[in-house]
């Protein structure tokens, strides 16, 4: 079997920038392995603009922000496979994987960093009445087509769902000629960013029906249209609002799902709410040395925090592989295997011991969604491994107009935000200072949640 000290499963930007960062700590022994024919994930196919600003305060195309992270790696030689898909990956880290040249082969991996990405929920989780006829794609799919292979999926199109994949292939489809009849949307707000319904949707004339949702599909051979109804607030359709809209083309842009399937091999906790993995302040999930990040840990909405928190479980993968290796593992082993019950590194378990009173800190603290939040991540906190701050990110269960997040550890308020219009289809995000934190303790719990004004 091959070693590697590090394996990341997944060549795009959470894949290549967790790549960047580990090597940046100083560690020669990585290896990405990607299943496409090239690095860059999914933003290949993204040949709009709108990527990058906060990274490089510049808007990027995305394979140009792909670029950027491309030649990093080849710079700094970081090695990589292309063709390589992951079979499967056990809780010892032992990564199984094929290729057309290598055929089936494993590594023992010392950290394992998943950056598999998410898929598109297809049309048979909805329970569309109707044919299969043709016609019927999800919005990624219809994107590959136009941007990688040049070929149109049809002419006159309807969209379900308004998240950023929906929208977006509403203008593109636009820009190539065909005619985007309408964007039905089952919930009574859009999933996608502000930006997104302005300048794919607004600038282009293209009705967004709100709270409405396809409730027949008309063709056998290729589709020849489909029935919309207004549904209710329970999401069932309501009588006699039924419109008809002829089209050869429905495009599905009904969520994402964090790509799981190797992470449950491995014994990987996964969050209800996110699909993804429970991970801690480090990005490690619930097995020791496997880290996760970007959208197969929870969906993002932009790049540039996907390549920020990968670069975080970049670095915390390096550190915890100099950690477990040679004798500061030894010492480690003194301080207790079970990592939710200690902290996980020499260093931290030195510093936790000599500095924090066992009756003040239980040195593990759950971050809990409350009042209007869905999840958080990270979802578990080791006192002993936070940094001076720790950024939680979370999204909101519905829209709120000026309302404030709040974060609590017990009685003591650790931050506070107003904010004009909270929802759900933008990601958020709250920093707490580990001064405040401290000043809460002894505490189990962080809790952050909406309080409207
Ligand atoms: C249509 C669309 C429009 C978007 N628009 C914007 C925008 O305007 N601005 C913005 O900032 N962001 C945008 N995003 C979001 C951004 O592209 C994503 O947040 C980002 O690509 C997620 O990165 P990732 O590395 O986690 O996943 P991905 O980019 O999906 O990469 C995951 C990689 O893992 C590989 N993989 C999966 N399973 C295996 C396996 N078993 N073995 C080997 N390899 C595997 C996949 O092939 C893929 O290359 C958009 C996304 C989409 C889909």
């Amino acid at each position: 079997m091959k070693q590697h000290a590090i394996v990341i499963i997944g060549g795009g930007p959470a894949g290549l920038a967790a790549a960047i960062s580990a090597a940046e700590q100083g560690e020669k022994d990585i290896l990405i392995l990607e299943r496409d024919r090239e690095l860059g994930g999914i933003l290949n196919q993204c040949i709009h603009n709108g990527f990058g600003l906060h990274t490089f305060q510049e808007e990027l195309t995305g394979p140009e922000y792909a670029a950027r992270y491309i030649e990093k790696v080849e710079r700094m030689g970081i090695p990589y496979l292309t063709d390589t898909m992951v079979l499967d990956l056990s809780s010892e880290k032992v990564v199984t994987a094929v290729s057309p040249t290598e055929g089936i082969f494993q590594i023992q991996a010392q950290a394992v960093i998943l950056a598999m990405g998410c898929r598109e929920r297809p049309r048979g989780a909805l329970n569309l009445p109707g044919y299969r006829p043709a016609g019927i794609y999800t919005a990624g799919t219809a994107q590959r087509l136009v941007n990688v292979e040049g070929r149109m999926p049809g002419r006159e199109v309807v969209i379900l769902g308004s998240g950023d994949i929906g929208l977006i292939m509403a203008r593109r489809m636009t820009l190539e000629g065909a005619k985007v009849k309408v964007v039905a949307e089952l919930m009574p707000y859009s999933g996608g960013l502000k930006r997104n319904i302005v300048q794919c949707l607004e600038d282009f004339g293209i009705p967004l029906k709100l709270s409405h949702t396809v409730v027949a599909i008309h063709g056998k051979e290729r589709l020849t249209g489909v029935t919309l109804a207004q549904v209710d607030h329970d999401g069932r359709p309501v009588p006699r609002t039924e419109e008809e809209y002829s089209c050869d083309t429905l495009l599905l842009s009904v969520g994402l799902i964090p790509e799981n399937e190797l992470s449950k091999n491995a014994g990987v906790a996964l969050s209800s709410a996110t699909s993804g993995p429970v991970v801690d302040e480090s990005f490690q999930t619930s097995v020791n040395g496997i880290f996760a990040c970007g959208n197969v840990l929870h969906v993002h909405d932009l790049v540039d925090f996907v390549s920020e928190e990968a670069a975080n479980a970049g670095r915390r993968a390096a550190e915890y592989v100099r950690e477990t290796s040679g004798e500061s593992s030894e010492k480690r082993m003194k301080c207790g295997e079970s990592r939710k019950d200690l902290p996980e590194s020499q260093a931290a378990c030195e510093e936790w011991t000599a500095k924090m009173p066992e009756k003040e800190v239980s040195g593990i603290l759950d971050i809990l969604p409350g009042d209007g939040v869905r999840y958080t991540v990270p979802s578990v906190l080791h006192l002993a491994q936070m940094g001076e701050t720790l950024k939680i990110r979370f999204r909101v269960r519905k829209e709120y107009k000026n309302s404030c997040v709040t974060v609590h550890a017990g009685d003591r308020q650790l931050f506070r935000r107003r904010k004009q219009i909270f929802v759900p289809g933008e990601m958020e995000e709250a920093v707490i200072r580990r001064e405040d934190l401290n000043a809460a303790l002894p505490a189990d719990t962080i809790t952050i949640r909406i309080e409207e004004v």
